[in-house]
């Protein structure tokens, strides 16, 4: 059985075919500038060229007649007809507080979709152009809508609520949400597997680290609380985003430099967190490993306030449950950066955390880095959203 994966952005469309016999990607690609000239599909199989076209898609549905195309081609293509492709899941941001879990996509999806535009105003509307698309398409085939809050549905009004005037809440829902939402499912899931931990003994904390980061706690894998909220922009020190910061922060800028609220949601969303810190030197952990290496403090600032706000974060969840039987570290940070896993970690002493040097070193593949007498296991595990979504569909086509 084979399923196409989409994740469409509002100029851009990621795609993979995945196998689901033995989960293997056949083929995956990136359409960008859609609705832009200069529009461009690389479409990338196993063992052969990159196929590249370089073809006007002014829209999204454009965007997909080139994937299937691309799919069904005499040298690249890996399918000889559409028929093969048995159905499509789809990345959705945001379900509101109407979906818990992914679901098979009807006109009732298509409409909280659109209702939601408000609260994912940048993806939304993209996401809902790319189910249309291969709707359009494809007519006939089964699309499952993953949404990237449904993780994040679990938690208590307690964790959810913000302790603001209960109005804001009725009127609008807001709330944390949380994001990432479909990567701590994953990741969760496979810790617990991968760990074969039994029931009664499934708290795990999941650091999603990578240029947006986020930690999740959840038992049996539902989540009971997520460190992102109403948009990603809450939580941990990211690449360019500030992560938790005092409202008031942005009213003094706006009165101090005559800004608006936008403008200061777009510096704290884009021109923040460890980028801001390091003097606007990189929001790159790898340059910033290098640089603090060579010295540079403010990279060594940055670093260091990244570990603080993820230490912080972990011991709360540590609170929160009453202790922890695993941490699972993935994102690009979180796969390969094995000194700032070290220094994150040597904070859990008093937790009984011990991790082995030796096994920490690993880059990007599933390993247990803990040491057999650590009383919490730590792992390092790849997170695979296309993956995640790809089963979701076939478990509701
Ligand atoms: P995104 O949130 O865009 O999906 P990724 O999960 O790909 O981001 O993570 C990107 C981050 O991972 C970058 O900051 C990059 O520096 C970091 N990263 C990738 N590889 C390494 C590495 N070998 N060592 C340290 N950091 C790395």
């Amino acid at each position: 059985m084979k399923v196409l994966v989409i994740n469409a952005g509002s100029s851009s469309l990621k795609y993979q075919l995945i196998d689901m016999d033995d989960e293997s990607v056949k083929a995956k690609g990136l359409c960008e500038r859609i609705g832009i000239p200069g529009s461009k599909l690389t479409h990338k199989v196993p063992g052969i060229e990159d196929f590249v076209v370089e073809k006007d898609m002014p829209t999204h549905q454009t965007a997909i007649e080139l994937v299937l195309e691309a799919l069904l081609d005499a040298e690249h293509g890996v399918v000889k007809s559409v028929d093969e492709i048995d159905a499509v899941g789809h990345r959705v941001l945001h379900g509101g507080s109407v979906y818990t879990e992914s679901i098979k996509v009807n006109d009732d999806v298509k409409r909280v979709i659109r209702e939601c535009f408000d609260l994912g105003p940048l993806h939304n509307p993209a996401n809902l152009m790319g189910i249309e698309a291969c709707e359009a398409a494809m007519p006939g085939k089964s699309n499952v809508a993953v949404f990237d809050t449904a993780f994040g549905m679990s938690l208590e009004p307690y964790a959810y609520r913000y302790a603001i005037p209960e109005e804001y809440y009725d009127k609008y829902k807001l709330r944390r949400y949380g994001f990432h939402g479909t990567s701590h499912m994953f990741v969760s899931g496979e810790t617990i597997r991968y760990a074969n931990l039994p029931e009664g003994h499934q708290r795990v904390i999941v650091c999603h680290l990578g240029n947006g980061s986020s930690i999740s706690a959840s038992v049996g894998g539902k989540a009971v609380d997520t460190s992102m909220g109403l948009t990603p922009l809450e939580g941990l020190v990211m690449g360019t985003r500030s992560g938790d910061i005092d409202p008031a922060v942005v009213q003094f800028i706006c009165d101090h430099e005559g800004l608006s609220a936008d403008d200061v949601l777009t510096i704290l969303n884009k021109k923040s967190g460890v980028f801001a810190l390091s003097g606007n030197l990189s929001s790159d952990f790898r340059d910033l490993s290098e640089a603090a290496n060579n010295g540079n403090e403010k990279a060594q600032l940055a670093l260091d306030a990244f570990a603080h706000k993820v230490e912080k974060t972990i011991g709360g969840y540590l609170a929160v449950m009453n202790g922890a039987d695993a941490i699972a570290f993935t994102g690009g940070i979180g796969e390969n950066d094995c000194a700032m896993r070290a220094k994150i970690l040597a904070h859990f002493g008093y937790a009984g955390v011990k991790i082995d040097a030796e096994k920490n070193k690993v880059r990007g593949e599933r390993c247990e880095i803990s040491t057999p007498d650590s009383a919490i296991r730590v792992f390092v595990l790849p997170t695979n959203e296309e993956l995640a979504i790809a089963r979701e569909t076939v478990r509701l086509r």
